[in-house]
């Protein structure tokens, strides 16, 4: 079963964002170009990680996220 999520470009730079998983067990959406970043959210289960992939993806599309090199 195919799940996809869909993200908005980066809010900083407007690069690609890149769903990014950790060890299996945490997952973040990154910025291709400026590093800019969401928070990591953990997950145990199948269940659980499609929940977390939906949470970064939310925080991505909403702009909430750390920008990796403050410029000015
Ligand atoms: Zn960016």
């Amino acid at each position: 079963m195919e799940n996809v999520i869909e993200l908005e470009e980066c809010p900083c730079c407007r690069g690609n964002g890149v769903m990014m998983h950790e060890g299996g067990w945490s997952v973040q959406v990154e910025c291709a170009d400026c590093g800019s970043h969401t928070t990591y959210v953990e997950y145990e289960t199948e269940e659980q990680k499609l929940e977390a992939e939906r949470k970064v993806a939310m925080l991505w599309n909403i702009g909430k996220v750390i920008k990796a090199n403050p410029s000015e």
